[in-house]
């Protein structure tokens, strides 16, 4: 997603202006302007999407309570699940891999 970021339209235009300061043609300086502009656009609306917040969590009331016990099949570390988003929940990751369902506790 491409949001609004008013430094780098402020970076342009300085491209613009040191350029025509600069006694440039014309042309180039609009055709340098507008890559710096692309360019940066596209390099901050990168790291804007790589700073986005995790979204908040449902509030309680929303939370199913499960009772799940997960083991991580490569080290053998087991974890409990004991509320989820949802009934089926998406298997927790240890050791950079989906951990494997133990068996529901009822
Ligand atoms: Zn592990």
């Amino acid at each position: 997603m491409i949001r609004k970021h008013p430094i780098v339209a402020v970076i342009a235009v300085a491209v613009f202006v040191i350029g025509l300061v600069a006694g440039r043609p014309v042309l180039d300086v609009v055709i340098a302007a507008l890559v710096t502009y692309v360019l940066l656009l596209i390099g901050v609306t990168m790291l804007f999407g790589l700073g986005q917040p995790v979204p908040d969590p449902p509030p309680p009331g929303e939370l199913r309570k499960v009772r799940l016990t997960y083991r991580c099949s490569i080290c053998g570390t087991e974890v409990r699940m004991t509320a989820a988003s949802e009934e089926d929940p998406e298997p927790p990751r240890h050791c950079q891999e989906d951990m494997d369902l133990v068996a529901p506790i009822d």
